[in-house]
C-alpha cells in the first residue's frame, strides 16, 4: 500500500514539474509590475519599500534651510511636471537593463545629479487608502511639495481647489524666516493660481520678498530663470521654485509613455534646460561662498492620456538632488 502511495506521489510530482515547465515555456515571463520595473533601475539609492513622499521632500528643503551654515544658502527647486519615474531612462543609463539610453545623456541635469549627487524614488498622491490620499494632479502635487502637508490639511486635493490661507509654503517661509529673495514661476496659471495665490497675498501683506511670475511657456521661463541666477542681475533670487510644465500638456495629447516620441522629446528638452540652469549656477563668481541645494522632482506621473488616479504609473515620481537625503 505504501509503495502504491509513494508511486502516486512520484508520478504526481513529475506531472506538476512537467506541467509547470510547459506553462513557463508557453508564457515565458509574466510582465513585471511597473513599480517592480522602475525600482530595479540601477541609479536609485532607495527601493519601493523606502520611497520618499512629497511631504518628506518639503521637509528635506526645510531641514536644509534650518541647518546653520557659514556659507550663503541658496535653493533651486526645479519641478518637472508629469515626469514619470521611468521617463528618466531616456536621460540616464540603467545599468541593470538594456532599456532606454545606454549611456548618460550629455548636458543632462539628471545625469549630473546621478553622477555628482543622489537619486531617490518618491511618490505623489498621499498615503493610499487614508484621509491623506489625494489626486495625482498638478495643483495637489506642487502644493504638497511647497507646503509639506497633504491636501486634507492644505485644502488642495484636486486642481481648482483653494489652499487654506493659514497653510504657508516654503515660498513665504524662505523670505520670512531666512531673509531670502523668493521666486515661484511656472506656465499654466489656471492649474496653479488658486493653490498659490495666498502666498502672494501673505507676502504682500507682510512685506516679504516673493515674486510669483506666471509665464507663457517653458522657453520663456528658462530665459527668466537665467536672469534670476545671474549675480547682480536685478532679477536675482535666492530661493527658486520653478516648474517645467510642457511634460504635462504633451502627455495629455501624446500619452505619458516612453513609447511616445513627443513625450520623450519634451522630457529631454526640460532636462537640457535644467542642465543649462544648473551650469549657470555653478558658474556664479560667488559660488565658492554659497551653499546651494538643488532638487529635481515631479508633481505626479501619468498613464495613457491621463493622471489623477492611484496607479503606480501615476503615483511614482523621483527626487534627484546634489545633497544626500537621510533615508
Ligand atoms: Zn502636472
Amino acid at each position: 500500500m505504501n509503495r502504491i502511495l509513494s508511486w502516486i506521489i512520484s508520478i504526481s510530482t513529475v506531472a506538476v514539474v512537467l506541467i509547470t515547465g510547459i506553462l513557463l515555456y508557453a508564457f515565458p515571463i509574466a510582465e513585471k509590475g511597473y513599480l517592480n520595473k522602475v525600482s530595479a533601475y540601477s541609479f536609485w539609492e532607495n527601493d519601493a519599500e523606502s520611497m520618499i513622499s512629497q511631504i518628506d521632500i518639503n521637509k528635506f528643503v526645510m531641514n536644509f534651510l534650518e541647518t546653520p551654515s557659514t556659507l550663503t544658502k541658496k535653493v533651486a527647486f526645479l519641478g518637472f511636471d508629469a515626469f514619470r519615474a521611468d521617463a528618466l531612462i531616456n536621460l540616464i543609463d540603467d545599468e541593470n537593463s538594456e532599456q532606454g539610453v545606454q549611456a548618460d545623456r550629455t548636458n543632462s541635469a539628471f545625469a549630473l545629479m546621478k553622477n555628482s549627487g543622489h537619486m531617490y524614488l518618491a511618490y505623489a498622491g498621499g498615503e493610499k487608502g487614508t484621509p491623506t490620499q489625494q489626486n495625482t494632479s498638478t495643483a495637489p502635487g506642487w502644493t504638497a511639495l511647497a507646503t509639506g502637508v497633504w491636501g486634507n490639511v492644505s485644502g488642495v486635493k484636486g486642481n481648482g481647489d483653494y489652499r487654506d490661507s493659514s497653510v504657508h509654503s516654503v515660498l513665504v517661509k524662505a523670505p520670512e524666516q531666512y531673509g531670502m529673495r523668493s521666486l515661484f514661476t511656472v506656465a499654466y496659471r489656471s492649474h496653479i493660481a488658486r493653490a498659490f495665490d495666498c502666498d502672494g497675498e501673505y507676502a504682500e501683506a507682510n512685506n516679504l520678498d516673493l515674486i510669483i511670475n506666471y509665464v507663457e511657456n517653458d522657453a520663456e521661463m528658462q530665459e527668466y530663470l537665467l536672469d534670476c541666477v545671474e549675480v547682480g542681475n536685478p532679477l536675482e533670487r535666492d530661493f527658486i521654485f520653478a516648474i517645467y510644465k510642457d511634460g504635462d500638456a504633451c502627455g495629455h495629447v501624446n500619452g505619458f509613455s516612453n513609447t511616445s516620441k513627443a513625450y520623450v522629446d519634451t522630457v529631454v528638452q526640460a532636462d537640457t534646460m535644467a542642465y543649462e540652469l544648473i551650469q549657470a549656477i555653478y558658474a556664479r563668481p560667488t559660488f565658492y561662498k554659497e551653499n546651494w541645494l538643488i532638487i529635481l522632482t515631479a508633481d505626479h506621473g501619468g498613464k495613457g492620456l491621463a493622471h489623477g488616479g492611484q496607479s503606480d504609473e501615476e503615483r511614482t515620481i523621483f527626487m534627484a538632488s546634489n545633497k544626500p537625503y537621510n533615508l
